[in-house]
């Protein structure tokens, strides 16, 4: 189907909803599928659960006298590689610029695309490295597959178009091939001009808690994720403290470990709510969190839970004593978001969010 067929944004969203709700509901098989079309290419394919999982298979696979031949392209470097003091982290510019040589790159695909066994890469810092760094490790999460290339390119338009407000396809790399390609002769200009060579592109699927949330009918809906990247846009505890952003709480007790102190790290204003296209509903699901914790936590914590379902009136209380009480609560360890909630005096708690959820108030 053509993109330009959609003059609808909300037509788009909803495509991109049952785009993800077919893959998330038959997910094993999926991957099953995938992870075998990756072997027919002669990738190498491993399965890591956790992150620590993750860091000592690959540290297994490298011998030690490379470790300081690593150059890393991933939102966070795993915690594990940093206290391995024998890593060396080159940075992508000195590679780049032939300054200097890696012998592996640590990156993360966005997507992959079960039908063909394409592992898809969006705006990397390190995609003018590849030719130039032997062995490429892939990070992919089990959830971020689509079924087919058509709901990859149904995906990218919705998630530029929450980027920049324009249906443009971003800087997208497709990985078909295991092997990395060589210019081996500048003047020759026939099909002969690349090589391929024995460099290694190893995948690895990462669960990293994604199957725990899976088992839960409430929390699943999370995993529709495009990483579009709006909740985070909006999310005024994000701004402040950088910490997680509203998709990452959600997830966080599954995923890495928060101690359970999610109340101390949302407003609950809904803002996440109102932007997000794959419709996660993060204030229910926050809520539900904060509830469930509440028979381990102390009767403060269920203080604010409380609070939490008498927002309506919360957003009427600017500058009382409930409300710096509330915030005293919540944020009172925090200085710079406490203070900064001090200073606001509009509403805390998003209205629109309020009102479609009146019966729960
Ligand atoms: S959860 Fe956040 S990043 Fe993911 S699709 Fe929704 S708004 Fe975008």
């Amino acid at each position: 189907m053509e993109i330009s067929q959609f003059t609808d944004i909300d037509c788009l969203k909803e495509k991109v909803l049952g785009i993800r709700q077919s893959y998330i509901e038959d997910m094993v098989n999926r991957l099953c599928s995938f992870e075998s079309k990756m072997l027919d290419k002669k990738f190498h394919v491993y399965w890591a659960s956790s992150e620590n999982n993750l860091t000592d298979m690959i540290l297994n696979l490298l011998p030690e006298p490379f470790y300081n031949r690593f150059c890393f392209d991933v939102p966070q470097i795993p915690a594990a590689f940093l206290k391995t003091n024998a890593i060396k982290n080159i940075p992508i510019i000195d590679i780049e610029n032939g300054n200097q040589n890696a012998n592996f790159l640590l990156t993360k695909a966005d997507f992959a695309v079960v039908e063909t066994g394409t592992v898809v890469l969006l705006d990397k810092k390190s995609k003018g490295c590849f030719n130039k760094i032997p062995n490429i490790f892939i990070i992919l999460d089990i959830n971020k597959l689509v079924n087919k290339m058509s709901d990859l390119e149904t995906i990218l338009y919705v998630k530029s178009y929450y980027q920049s407000e324009r249906f443009l396809p971003t800087d997208v790399r497709l990985i078909e091939n295991p092997y990395r390609q060589v210019r081996t002769n500048k003047l020759q200009l026939d099909d002969k001009e690349y090589e391929l060579t024995d460099t290694n592109i190893s995948i690895f699927l990462y669960d990293n808690g994604i199957s725990k949330i899976m088992e839960n009918n409430v929390l699943r809906n999370c995993l529709y994720c495009i990483d579009c990247g709006m909740c985070a846009k909006v999310c005024p505890v994000f701004a402040y403290s950088k910490e997680y952003t509203p998709i990452e709480l959600v997830k966080s007790n599954c995923c890495s470990n928060t101690g359970n102190k999610v109340r101390e790290k949302t407003l609950l204003c809904g803002n996440c709510d109102q932007v997000c296209p794959v419709q996660i509903p993060f204030s229910t699901l926050l809520i539900k969190e904060i509830e469930n914790n509440l028979h381990v936590n102390s009767s403060a914590a269920s203080g604010v839970a409380k609070t939490f379902s008498k927002r309506k009136k919360l957003n009427k209380m600017n500058g009382s004593f409930r409300r710096f009480f509330f915030l005293k609560k919540l944020f009172g360890k925090n200085k710079m978001i406490y203070n900064y909630f001090k200073e606001q005096k509009g509403t805390f708690f998003n209205l629109t969010w309020l009102q479609n959820n009146k019966k729960n108030e």
